[in-house]
């Protein structure tokens, strides 16, 4: 039997639509160095018209790729918007990526327009003349005269426009087209530790109902006033611009001012009540707040993600400010949401805090596994061991070939595959009731004597001593057992704490053959461009010497 229900395509454009009408007093406010810039969700509206109006007479009539190349701001916002809603695929390029690598995805994702942060103009107009595939150049704000005649320069630009010059002349509707929820809305390359980077094209149906699940897993609600420091660059800001317009929350865009202080400013003066950022962020903010008296009262609930949190971090929050931190896992291969840990109401004491720790639970329309070194699949017991997999609508079911991609590259994107299940490169446990909690990324994982020892473990608990920074752990080559950690730590400011202290400080919480024997102090955790801890560049230092590393019986 049929069902009687009509069916209409799940697209952006009814995002942007209802969005920005039934919400329409809504505010995306872009912070700046004189403070606050306010724009309505029904400006943006009115702006994502002009924007479609404009990009049809730089000749975008179909799925060509639009490039930004911009911070979170209010103006990203409306791209967003506007161009996957007129049929085009938004392509926002990782401003932090290596110049090679953002010459590799431009070209490889053929991008022929591109909109671009007045404040990153100048760098941008170095990369330019590599970046062959372009023909007309955005701007958003002011630049100086040699700038704009550095942009102008490239032989390949037929022109460079300014974003309110350009958008201004346009007609404020557009009469959005009936898509197929199939076709690509957006597009992200993954940073691409080895190799290229490779690419994941989103579809309008994948973003949508990814929104759907951003809104509950993470629990925004009308009237929210959301902090996305979780750039729109990487992993589509987990979600956050498409989800605030869906609930009708406010987004709070701190452009390029990502420091603690101006964080703290922006959460007491406009009143943030959630938001979401990698640990790195919450550490510093952390800090900030314990220092500096803050009004953080109207922030209840902030989700931290991309790379482990520590729970020495969530506990702070919780105890030292009323924030309950809530762990989320995902990637960009997964549109990136794949679980929060939001325990479930009846477990309480000792067992809320279990569950908060884990990665969280996988989100129910997706399915998740677990499969051994030997390919077999392992029991979800909260206890063994195995690689995750999964599958599900917004995730990817392979990466993104124009045709020039060499017959290594496939052959290393394919693997990534099991049978129509995504390999995660993650590795962990999950309980029956699904809550996953990650040991280690594949390649991370420490093989000491045969047995994996967990990096993430170890830092976790090297973490929680108050003397403690930063921790790293990463496997180092070892005679006898093939590999042992290597403890990398960054000191608090003023503190002596010595690498005997911190390995009895670990004796009773990790077991003892998993425990360092060597220990280095640095200065700083080197990290990934998207603000992971680096442990190639780890790792790197020490084959190379460069560390100082003691040794501990
Ligand atoms: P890349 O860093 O490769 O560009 P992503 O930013 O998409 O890609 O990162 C995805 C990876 O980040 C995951 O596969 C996982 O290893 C790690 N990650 C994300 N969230 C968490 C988390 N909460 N805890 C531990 N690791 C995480």
């Amino acid at each position: 039997m049929k069902s009687t229900m009509q069916e209409s395509p799940l697209l952006i454009s009814r995002i942007l639509q209802a969005g920005t009408q039934l919400h329409a007093e809504q505010e995306v406010v872009t912070w700046t160095a004189e403070g606050a810039r306010r724009t309505s969700f029904a400006e943006v509206g009115t702006q994502a018209a002009q924007l479609a109006n404009a990009l049809r007479g730089l000749g975008i009539d179909g799925d060509q790729r639009v490039a930004t190349f911009m911070w979170n701001n209010a103006e990203h916002l409306v791209a967003y918007l506007a161009v996957p809603s007129m049929g085009a695929v938004l392509h926002a390029l990782n401003i932090r990526l290596f110049p090679e690598q953002i010459i590799y995805v431009t070209s490889h994702a053929q991008n022929t327009v591109v909109i671009v942060d007045n404040s990153l103009a100048e760098p941008f107009s170095r990369l330019l003349p590599h970046l062959v595939t372009l023909r007309h150049v955005i701007v958003n704000g002011p630049i100086p005269p040699e700038v704009r005649a550095a942009l102008e320069a490239a032989p390949q630009i037929e022109a460079v426009h300014d974003w309110d010059t350009l958008l201004g002349a346009q007609p404020t509707t557009f009469d959005w087209p009936l898509l197929d929820e199939r076709d690509a809305s957006s597009m992200c390359y993954t940073s691409g530790t080895t190799g290229n980077p490779k690419g994941v094209v989103y579809s309008h149906r994948s973003n949508y109902l990814h929104t759907m699940q951003v809104t509950m897993g993470m629990g925004f609600n009308q009237g929210d006033r959301l902090l996305a420091v979780v750039p729109m660059f990487h992993a589509n800001a987990w979600g956050l611009p498409y989800a605030a317009l869906m609930v009708g929350a406010s987004l709070i865009m701190p452009d390029r001012f990502l420091q603690a202080e101006p964080l703290a400013k922006m959460i007491e003066a406009e009143k943030i009540t959630g938001g979401a950022a990698v640990p790195t962020i919450w550490t510093d903010l952390l800090r900030y707040l314990d220092e500096h008296p803050t009004d953080t009262s109207t922030l209840r609930r902030v989700v931290v993600g991309g790379s482990a949190c520590p729970p020495s971090l969530m506990r702070a929050y919780q105890d030292r400010h009323d924030i309950e931190v809530i762990h989320a896992w995902g990637m960009t291969e997964m549109s990136p949401l794949g679980s929060t840990a939001v325990a479930p109401l009846e477990a309480t004491g000792d067992r809320h805090w279990f569950y908060r720790e884990t990665q969280g639970r996988i989100a129910s329309t997706l399915e998740a596994r677990l499969v051994g070194p030997d390919g077999a699949e392992v029991p979800n017991d909260g206890e063994s061991v195995g690689e995750l997999e999964v599958r599900g609508p917004w995730i990817t079911g392979s990466y993104y070939d124009n045709g020039s991609n060499s017959e290594a590259e496939r052959a290393d994107a394919a693997s990534k595959f099991d049978d129509g299940w995504l390999r995660t490169g993650d590795v962990g446990s999950l309980t029956a009731n699904g809550f996953l909690r990650l040991t280690d990324r594949a390649k991370d994982v420490i093989k000491s004597g045969g047995e994996w020892i967990s990096s993430v473990d170890l830092e976790n608990a090297l973490m929680a001593h108050p003397d403690v920074l930063e921790a790293s752990v990463v496997g180092v080559p070892d005679e006898r057992w093939g590999e042992r950690p290597l403890a990398t730590v960054v000191r608090a400011t003023d503190s002596l704490v010595d690498a005997a202290e911190l390995k009895e400080f670990l004796s009773g919480k990790i077991v003892g053959w998993q425990v360092p024997e060597r220990w280095a102090f640095i200065d700083e955790v080197p990290k990934t461009s998207v603000g992971k801890f680096d442990k190639k560049v780890l790792r790197k230092r020490y084959a190379e010497g460069e560390l100082k590393v003691e040794v501990l019986d």
